[in-house]
């Protein structure tokens, strides 16, 4: 009769070993955590050991409990590695270390050898004597086939998967999870993606599922249709509803990508798919897309868009120029600035008309637009010289994408180019988005900090569109805000309206706060009439003018009045 000493503290003794330990469910609980992790546990005074069904299905064990551990897992082992396990185990009978601790190579039911890591510890009785050895062996040849995060499957082993039968894939992804990340820190990031692993794998009923990487996770199912893969998106959507509302979880939106394969297809294949139908669900209102030949019509469009572009950059920007579009004063009588706009021709009869609505996004993603960027850039300022010797003074200004104020040369190139043309600073303007993601690294801080010494002025593009408007307006020296032109599109004749309440007390904030305002969208008398009681600086729409090419912009400038 003896006791032990468990790790809780709790005493048990002798004749319940096997009861109490080897039987129990922590045992169990253990033994099926991983499939790369195998546990033992020894009861030494029968030289009775405990093996996990694991172990005994890997290794080809003849059961589950077996007497004489010590010659049978010897010869179990590699005979190059026999002499280290004994010296190690060997040191721990004999009290040198408390731990045993190497590494072997082991064969396997299928006669071939892996490496493992065996732990294991030595429990002793009130006699010190040796009572219970108990460890864990893990897999090394195999670790990287789990994710360390999530324990589930990783992107390596899907693409390892082959398709021998027809099914479906869903890729589910987290909307804007770099945005998460930054607003509340990595270590959050991966709570979510934890407990979004964990919701995945309960919803998939026994479909694979796979941690692909990053915010990505892959249903896969054999023998599943489209639909199948829907309402396993839908519960998945619906268990985050509810985890958000029960546990007061930060609110995240997914978006997903279904494809359904046919046997005998690549998986690289319709992954790609599954990637493509992803990208396009994030900008989809059902935030679910099924793929389907148009999806890939989309995107053939978009690759035939994005070489070209790149292959026109590199002829010195062939194609690219920037057209005119007035903003007028609140009287109409005046030109009080203009926004510099980019315009492709492509002679491509495969692309016809390609809109900046269309090709800048694709530059975004390409990296083309710092250089498309510097062209615009230079061809403003080059033009806003030239008017600024021949007319009244009026701002010209030109947009500018986060990644170009990320780039460290860009503002000091606009320093440089205005030097080189001569042109008064004081009228520059630059036009952003709102992004917080990006206003917030410190080379953008840096940037916002080198135009403002020079008196370029910043104008904060598209206002109340995105979730940031006031943080920018807050956190950057603004002197411009342009107005979306969704809420000047909602001013009637009522003169009432929720539009009103908000353009009205933009209006009054930006005066308050010394910031210059421009409203967009001025299409028709109607809503100058609308929008004139609020006193913009600027009026910028299709009513005076469409963006125009230097000679009809000269011929604008002439006809309101103008000339020097
Ligand atoms: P944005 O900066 O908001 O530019 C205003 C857009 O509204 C222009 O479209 C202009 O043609 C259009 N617009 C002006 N008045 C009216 C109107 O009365 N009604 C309507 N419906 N639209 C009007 P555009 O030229 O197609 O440009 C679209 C967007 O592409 C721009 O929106 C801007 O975000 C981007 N973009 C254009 N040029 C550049 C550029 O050189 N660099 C960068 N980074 N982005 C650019
Ligand atoms: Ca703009
Ligand atoms: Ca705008």
């Amino acid at each position: 009769m003896y006791n032990i000493y468990s790790i809780n503290g709790l005493i048990v003794s002798g004749d319940y070993i096997m009861d109490k330990i080897l039987d129990n469910y922590l045992y169990d609980a253990f033994a099926n955590a991983s499939d790369n992790i195998f546990i033992y546990v020894t009861d030494m005074s029968q030289d009775l050991t405990r093996w996990s069904k694991k172990a005994v299905d890997f290794f080809g064990l003849e059961g589950e409990y077996l007497h004489g551990v010590k010659e049978m897992w010897l010869n179990q082992i590699h005979p190059d590695d026999r002499q280290v396990y004994i010296d190690d185990i060997t040191a721990v009978f004999n009290g040198k270390t408390a731990q045993h601790n190497c590494q072997y190579r082991v064969r396997s039911r299928f006669g071939e050898y892996v490496w493992v890591e065996c732990r294991g510890s030595l429990i002793l009785d009130e006699n010190g004597t040796p009572a219970v050895f108990a460890g864990i062996m893990t897999r090394l040849d195999n670790q990287n086939k789990y994710d360390a995060l999530t324990h589930l499957l990783t992107g390596y082993e899907l693409l390892r998967s082959v398709i021998d039968k027809s099914g479906a894939v869903l890729l589910v992804g987290i909307d804007q999870f770099r945005k998460f990340n930054t607003r509340y820190g990595i270590i959050n990031g991966n709570k979510v993606l934890t407990s979004l692993g964990k919701m995945i794998s309960e919803a998939a009923n026994g479909a694979t599922v796979f941690h692909f990487h990053g915010d990505e996770f892959v249903v896969f199912a054999k023998e599943k249709t489209a639909a199948d893969l829907q309402a396993i998106f839908r519960k998945i959507c619906k268990m985050c509803k509810e985890k958000e509302e029960n546990e007061g979880l930060v609110s995240i939106s997914l978006s997903a990508g279904i494809v359904e394969f046919d046997a005998g297809s690549y998986i690289s294949d319709v992954i790609e798919k599954a990637e493509l139908s992803l990208a396009f669900a994030k900008d989809d209102t059902n935030h679910i897309i099924v793929y389907s030949d148009e999806i890939g019509a989309k995107q053939t469009r978009k690759n035939t868009i994005s070489e070209n572009l790149l292959r026109c950059i590199k002829n010195d920007f062939e194609g690219f120029s920037l057209v005119y579009q007035p903003i007028i004063n609140n009287k109409g009588d005046r030109v009080v600035a203009c926004e510099s706009l980019l315009r492709w021709n492509t002679n491509n009869p495969d692309i016809g008309p390609c809109y900046p609505g269309e090709f800048i996004p694709i530059l975004e993603g390409n990296g083309g637009i710092i250089d498309v960027g510097y062209f615009v850039m230079r061809e403003a300022i080059k033009q806003a010289s030239k008017w600024q010797k021949e007319y009244k003074k009026f701002n010209v200004s030109f947009n500018v994408s986060y990644a170009q104020l990320e780039d460290p040369q860009f503002v000091p190139e606009i320093i440089k180019t205005s030097k080189e043309y001569g042109v008064d600073t004081t009228g520059i303007v630059v036009e952003l988005t709102e992004s917080i993601l990006a206003a917030d690294t410190v080379m953008v801080k840096q940037s916002f900090k080198l135009l403002k010494e020079q008196g370029i002025q910043i104008a904060l593009d598209d206002f109340g569109t995105g979730n940031s408007s006031f943080w920018m307006l807050h956190n950057i020296d603004v002197d411009i805000v342009k107005l979306d032109q969704s809420f000047i599109r909602g001013l009637d004749e009522s003169g009432e309206g929720i539009d009103y309440a908000i353009v009205e007390s933009v209006g009054l904030m930006c005066n308050r706060i010394g910031c210059k305002t421009v409203a967009e969208g001025i299409e028709t008398q109607m809503l100058w009439n609308s929008i004139s009681r609020f006193e913009f600086e600027g009026l910028q729409g299709y009513l005076f003018s469409r963006p125009v090419n230097v000679a009809e912009f000269e011929l604008l400038l002439e006809k309101y009045g103008m000339a020097l």
